[in-house]
């Protein structure tokens, strides 16, 4: 009987499959006492068990493929030091030898203290690292049952007997480091019980691009072994066993939306210009060198935005050094082949972590509030020797082509004098031990309120700006981008960010000075026409967003938008003026229609 199931939507697409369930090795582990003579045993069985997970984990690391997502390595280093915290396996240990449990047992009884411990964080995300508490018990739980050697549940469901169907998977929670296995196409979405918005599951499938629903609760018990199963990964909806009327349907949708990318992947080698004649550059953001290919191949323009973070992440505490920096900016400049590539200076702080944190500590700086604290920049200043490290590999670097640096969060005039010393200084250092290098321009993102309303001051040190609308949505209406209890609220739409970005560009174009925007409002097709109303001619998104964002460019009269836009952002609601204005334009005769087709 087919039934729907509905959970978040975080990661778009269609894929329609049958069903390979991963068993969750929680359910079914075995209980039993240890006689008193076998507890050292036991206590053996169980650090053998984590010293072969901890090789497991280690050997994902060393093996991830260099296209793997970032994050995923900072997530094995997640999972390997909750694996060494003395509250799992030490605490195990203690119920071996106190209680006699068996291994399996004492872990999963630990299991369920350290997770009530979880649901009473306040925080949501540490609430959302029990999922990696779990999967680390799980995997655990799976070399004791089936010794150090024998496949786990996710490698024989990497190899299903499934003949010729396409499959998808289906489980009460995915780690990302199986997810790395995923990797190669054996399947086509993945269907959760657990996971929110912000979970590190579904920050990798969204970078992975493989439709996913996550948080559809009962999943995993509801659907069996080899189900049809459609998985709408824009709608967050699950359908179980559709009719063969539905599956043909969504075989439709599926079909048209590909012929939709084919389409627009057909646009790259054109530029990008507008109906009325106006040129806009449309460039990449990036995380990794080897994000370039996909940069490329999706007609970029240039780089628009390297988080050089991602870099000093996973890292076990050590930085890369100058001349590691100097090799991965060097590779993105010659790889874009003489095309502008702009490097932010590191983002670190907030949600991302550069070193092993404790849940303690993680803790702490979440109560403090890291949003507002020693994040991006003010981390930079304060670490003056790191800093200048990475501003000689910036400058190295532009020895072989156009590098912009750009500098994150700058919400004061000291921090650009500052940084304006450390760069001076840093090409002295260059100078002094003869090494090459080149000019770049300096430009500043515009993420802060008090940046964008003090921006022409601060022109008169930059080249150039780029709005982080992701971080400008954030402070201006006091959202963190990352809690899920809020999202509702995060409204790209308010007036008042409209009103910024507005004046923001506006700024700019007076003093002739390059403006962008890199937030994720770049790549989002609902704002492009309004953005080029503004004056914006520069838009900086993840490469698979660019054909569609051309499509919309290549369509749209800049000039006719940029005598709306006083009313847009001047009105209560400017999303529904812009919808409005769109349906005027694509009205036959050109009138106003109802008010129905307005709302669309
Ligand atoms: C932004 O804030 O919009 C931005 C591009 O920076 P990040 O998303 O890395 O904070
Ligand atoms: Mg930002």
């Amino acid at each position: 009987m087919s039934f729907q199931l509905f959970g978040l939507p975080v990661s778009r697409g269609i894929a329609i499959g049958r069903a390979v369930l991963v068993a969750s090795s929680r359910l079914d582990v075995a209980h039993y006492y240890v006689a008193e003579d076998d507890v050292d045993a036991e206590v053996e069985r169980l650090r053998t068990a984590r010293n072969a997970v901890a090789r497991e984990l280690n050997a994902m690391k060393r093996d991830m493929p260099a296209e793997a997502p970032a994050e995923l390595s900072a997530l094995l280093d997640v999972h390997l030091m909750l694996l060494h915290d003395d509250t799992l396996t030490g605490a195990a240990k203690q119920w071996i030898r106190e209680r006699h449990y068996n291994a399996e047992w004492a872990l999963s009884a630990q299991l369920e203290v350290l997770a009530r411990q979880f649901d009473e964080m306040e925080d949501e995300y540490l609430r959302e690292r029990k999922a990696d508490l779990e999967q680390v018990v799980e995997r655990l739980i799976g070399v004791l049952t089936r010794g150090a050697d024998g496949p786990s549940a996710v490698e024989h469901a990497i190899a299903p007997d499934s003949g010729e169907d396409p499959l998808v998977l289906v489980a009460a929670d995915i780690s990302p480091a199986d997810m790395l296995q995923f990797k190669g196409g054996v399947f086509l979405g993945f269907v959760t019980d657990v996971g929110g918005k912000t979970s590190h599951t579904a920050i990798v499938a969204r970078s992975m691009d493989i439709p996913a629903v996550v948080g559809a609760r009962e999943a995993s018990r509801l659907i069996r072994q080899d189900d049809w199963v459609v998985i709408d990964g824009d709608a967050g909806v699950v359908i179980v066993d559709p009719t063969q009327a539905a599956i043909e349907e969504y075989h439709a949708i599926k079909r048209k939306r590909e012929a939709g990318r084919a389409r627009l992947a057909r646009l790259r080698h054109l530029p990008a210009v507008t109906r009325d004649g106006e040129r806009v550059e449309l460039q990449a953001n990036i995380e990794q060198p080897g994000d370039v290919a996909a940069a490329l191949a999706a007609g970029a323009v240039g780089i628009g935005l390297f988080r050089s973070e991602f870099l000093f992440m996973n890292r076990d505490g050590e930085l890369p050094g100058e001349d590691e920096q100097y090799e991965a900016y060097r590779s993105v400049v010659q790889g874009m082949r003489g095309r502008p590539v702009t490097i932010r200076t590191v983002d670190i702080g907030a949600d991302k972590e550069i070193e092993r944190m404790s849940a303690t500590e993680l803790r702490h700086e979440h109560a403090l509030n890291p949003a507002l604290g020693r994040r991006a920049i003010r981390w930079s200043l304060s670490e003056p020797a790191m800093f200048r490290q990475q501003l000689r590999a910036m400058l190295r670097a532009a020895a072989h082509g156009r590098v912009r640096i750009l500098l994150p969060m700058v919400s004061q005039l000291s921090e650009v004098r500052l940084t304006l010393e450390a760069l001076a200084r840093a090409r002295q250092q260059l100078e002094d031990s003869g090494r090459a290098y080149g000019a770049v321009e300096l430009g500043a993102m515009v993420e802060i309120p008090a940046a964008a309303l003090v921006l022409p001051s601060f022109l008169r040190y930059f080249d150039f700006a780029s709005i982080g609308t992701n971080d400008l949505i954030q402070y201006t209406l006091a959202i963190d981008r990352a809690d899920e209890t809020v999202a509702h609220l995060y409204n790209p739409w308010h007036p008042a960010v409209l009103q910024l970005v507005a004046q923001t560009i506006a700024s700019a174009a007076r003093l002739r000075k390059d403006v962008s925007v890199c937030g994720e409002m770049a790549g989002d097709p609902a704002f492009t026409e309004l953005l080029l109303g503004m004056g914006l001619r520069s838009f900086s998104m993840h490469p698979s967003q660019i054909p569609t964002i051309k499509e919309r460019v290549l369509g749209t009269d800049a000039g006719r938008w940029a005598k709306s836009l006083p009313e847009i952002i001047a009105a209560d609601d400017p999303e529904r003026e812009v919808a409005s204005i769109i349906a005027e334009i694509a009205s036959p005769r050109g009138g106003p229609l109802v008010a129905s087709a307005t709302a669309m």
